[in-house]
């Protein structure tokens, strides 16, 4: 359920870039704004970020409670259904899946993140952006090692190999949640790999900077992840919450 007390304003844009597919999905209503990269093969990877996406938009009903358990349940119940579906390359079909939430603690409006493989959720606030999940991958845990250096990350080869996934050949997954105070004026952007393959956080906080309007924050950053090179599919985010006091 949405709370009264936070309106949000939303963008989305995503492409298809120098792909045969798009294999991202997303959902971007009734307070769940989710993006899911599919991988797999033929249409494997399309249908798996779908089939994720269609459990996971539950979220939005009057009648799934949107706590952090609620989202734990639901995201096994996505990993049942990807994993339910036809592998037609020999290869299971797979999907990372991150977002936000829009929730309440007490009396307080919260985000509540979720993560699972190397899409990201990030917050600017004040105008300076975090990235709010880890990557679920091997670059990231060699980030985490001192073995690669943080700038180097998305240039490593094996960058794109990820983890932990929806799918996929384990029978459970546990998604990394998180529960954040709405603060006024926060921007949440959620995003998948091709857009932060592309573009540094720098460059990401400079585009949500020039941006007054949620829209024209998401249509900047898909637009600067084509024209510096778009070489996988890009979707993006933008959730913009004002306080409403009463
Ligand atoms: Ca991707």
């Amino acid at each position: 359920m949405i709370d009264e007390r936070v309106r949000l304003e939303v963008g989305v844009a995503t492409a298809q870039a120098h792909r045969a597919q798009n294999e991202d999905s997303l959902v971007a209503a009734d307070g769940v704004y989710l993006v899911a990269d599919g991988m797999g093969g033929h249409d494997a990877g399309e249908l798996a970020s779908a089939t994720a996406i269609d459990v996971l938009r539950t979220l939005g009903d009057d009648a799934t409670p949107t706590t952090t358990d609620g989202v734990r349940r639901a995201v096994a119940a996505a990993h049942a259904a990807v994993r339910q579906l036809p592998s037609p390359s020999g290869r299971r079909p797979g999907t990372t899946v991150t977002g936000v939430v829009l929730t309440s603690h007490g009396d307080t409006p919260c985000w509540l993140v979720l993560n699972v493989g190397d899409s990201r959720t990030y917050r600017m606030a004040g105008g300076v952006l975090e990235q709010v999940t880890r990557d679920h991958s091997e670059v990231a845990e060699l980030v985490a090692k001192g073995l690669v250096p943080a700038d180097q990350a998305n240039r490593h080869p094996r960058r794109n190999v990820v983890t932990r996934v929806l799918g996929g050949g384990a029978s459970e997954v546990e998604p990394d949640v998180w529960l954040l105070p709405v603060s006024p004026g926060d921007r949440m952007l959620v995003c998948s790999d091709g857009l932060t393959d592309e573009l540094s956080d720098a460059r990401v906080q400079a585009e949500l900077r020039a941006a007054d309007e949620a829209q024209q924050a998401a249509d900047r950053l898909v637009a600067a992840a084509l024209a510096a090179g778009g070489r996988d599919n890009v979707t993006a985010i933008v959730v913009d919450a004002t306080l409403i006091r009463r």
